[in-house]
Formats: C-alpha cells, structure tokens, sequence
C-alpha cells in the first residue's frame, strides 16, 4: 500500500508552515526563465516542477553563503564576544530535485569529522527536506552514473511522486518526515514513479581506477584550457563546501565571519610568502576532480558529487565535471586497449 496527498492539502500544509512563522522554500521562477531555490511568502510561489533546473542547491539553506560566528566588541582592554544563534525557526524545503537533497546526505559525514560543525548540525537539524521524483532532466544529468536515481531517498526527509488529477503519492523516510504528512494522507494502491531517468554515461569505477594511477596526467591540462578559473562552478555544486573565515570590522568591534570560498581561484592556495601550490588552473582541475572522486571517497566512502549536473549547466564554457570524466573515462579506454595489445 502507498499514501497519498491531494494537492490542495498539500497547499494547506505549506500555508499552515508559513503563517506558524516557519520558514518555507522551494523552486521559484527568477529573470530570464531561470529558477531559484528560496525562501517563499505564499504556497503559489513555489513551482514543484519547474521547466528548467534551479540555478543554486539546498545546500545554502544548511550552509549559508556568509554566516556570523561571533561578533566581538573591544572596550580599552577588554574584549567582549557574542556567539550568535545559530538558526531560530524550523525551515522546510519543498519541490527539492532527488541529487540537491542526496548531496546534504554526501555532506554529513564531513561536517562531523575532526570538527563537529554546530552551525551546519543545527541547521540540518531544523530543516525538513521534501523532494520531488524528477519529470523533467537535461543532458547535464548524470545521477545514475553515480549510483543515485531520481526517486534516491538519500538526504530527503518524504519524496512526492506526481500521480496527474492532482494527487501525489509520498513516501516518508525519516520521523520529520512523517510528522510532517502525519493524518495529512490516505492509503492507496496507486504508486509513482520518477518519468525521467537520465542514462548511465560513464563507469564511476573506471574514473576512481583512472584518478588512482594518473595524478600527473596531460588530460588536465587538455580539459582546463576553456577553464576561465570563475569559480562559478563549485559554488553552484551542492556538494562543494569550502570555505573561508574572515574578520570584518575594525579594531574595535566587528564579527568573524564564515563564507564560501572556491578552490578554483588562484588565491585560494596562495601563501603569504607569494608561493603558490597549486599555480595553474589545470592543478586547480585536477584537484576538484581527484578530491570529488578518489579522495572524499578513499576517505567517507561517498563520491563527492551527487550528478546533477549544474557545474556544467552553469559554466559559461560549458565544463564543469561531467565532460571531464566522460573525457577520462575514454582515454581510460584507450589506455586498456594500449596495455592489451
Ligand atoms: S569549470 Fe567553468 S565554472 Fe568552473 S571555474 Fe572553470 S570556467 Fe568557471
Ligand atoms: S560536481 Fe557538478 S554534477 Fe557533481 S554535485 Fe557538484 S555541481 Fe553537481
């Protein structure tokens, strides 16, 4: 048996949410035909099945762009710090993609290592994850290489699964989940299923293979020559996550400040003495490649890319990972073949 919600009660919950002073998100239209993730003020805003992906991931909604750690006040010699509060109200995300949400679940592990993260633990914590089974995909799709699908439950708290007449089935994976849709759905024979799958692409096994035993490889040179080093790429990825922290103030009050940074600009490694590591932007590929998938999986044993293709959708060369590693995974090919014959 499966349950199902009808629309309009879905609409209810989403109202009920807003005016109880909860914070709602979900896709919305933008300028220019694009699509956002954001926080709404009505149940209409929110567009369940956009016609083109959203532009930005989840991922701000756990771990924000810029985020207040401390503020501190200096007083002749003394120095007074205030912490902030992290995240006050519950926050509940709608209509998220399958990939957004499966990349909070590549996430967790990392933000619970060396450190434990309060700022990331609280607000996933306070935040219930409602996904959507994929209608719609572009050629930039690639979950299933990955091993992921469009109806994953990986990260999400319920999925929607569109049944038309307005009717949806859920399924509920977690008890925030549950509580959300609890007395809201009625038992059913009907089930969904995601209408869009994209196809398999590459081997994963066979990039992690390559990665291990080609560090020094021509191919990152080869594949970062249309590489402008804008970093757009990793800030659209949900599974991107560095950062950096900063002072901003003067020497007499200010806050310290987290915000995101992008290992794709050349001053991302740049030491104070002028050295620089990693000094060309084939090194800075190589090593957005190598971390996502041979060390982040060597380490959590997760691929650090959940597939959903927005690095490339939004890369104004159009490069971003996945015509990387397809490139990889046929000079793969022909290093098998070479080794064969
Ligand atoms: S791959 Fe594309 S989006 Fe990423 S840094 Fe290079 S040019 Fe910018
Ligand atoms: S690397 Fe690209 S495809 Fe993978 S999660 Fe990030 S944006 Fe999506």
């Amino acid at each position: 048996m499966s349950e199902i919600i009808q629309e309009k009660t879905l609409q209810e919950i989403i109202r009920s949410l807003i005016s109880n002073g909860k914070t709602v998100a979900g896709p919305m239209a933008g300028t220019n035909h694009r699509y956002f993730y954001k926080a709404v003020d009505s149940s209409d805003e929110i567009l369940f099945d956009p016609p083109g992906m959203p532009m930005n991931s989840i991922k701000e909604f756990v771990f924000p762009r810029r985020e207040v750690l401390y503020t501190f006040q200096r007083d002749g010699h003394d120095v007074t710090l205030t912490e902030q509060p992290v995240l006050e109200r519950e926050q509940y995300i709608f209509g998220v993609r399958p990939c957004d949400a499966a990349a909070n679940a590549i996430l967790d592990p990392l933000f619970a290592w060396d450190y434990n993260d309060q700022f990331y633990q609280q607000r996933r914590e306070k935040t219930t994850v409602v996904t959507m089974a994929c209608k719609n995909i572009d050629e930039h799709c690639f979950c299933t290489s990955l091993g992921l699908n469009p109806e994953t439950e990986q990260g999400a708290d319920a999925i929607l699964l569109d049944l038309g007449n307005g009717e949806y089935e859920v399924r509920m994976f977690t008890e925030k989940g549950k509580k959300l849709f609890a007395g809201k759905t009625t038992p059913s024979e009907k089930t969904g299923h995601a209408v869009a799958v994209p196809e398999v692409k590459f081997s994963v096994e066979t990039v992690t293979d390559y990665l291990r035993e080609h560090f020094d490889d021509p191919i990152w040179s080869e594949t970062s020559l249309r590489c402008v080093g804008c970093g757009a790429c990793t800030f659209v990825c949900p599974t991107c996550h560095c950062f950096d922290i900063l002072d901003e103030g003067n020497s007499m009050f200010g806050a310290r400040v987290k915000t995101w940074d992008t290992c794709q600009s050349a001053l991302f490694t740049h030491h104070a003495s002028g050295h620089n590591p990693r000094n060309n932007q084939a090194q800075r590929q190589r090593n957005r490649i190598q971390h996502k998938f041979r060390i982040y999986p060597d380490k959590f044993d997760r691929i650090l890319c959940s597939g959903c293709g927005n690095c490339t959708r939004e890369c104004s060369t159009s490069l971003g990972v996945r015509p990387v590693l397809q490139y990889l995974t046929e000079k793969a090919a022909l290093v098998t073949k070479e080794v064969s014959s």
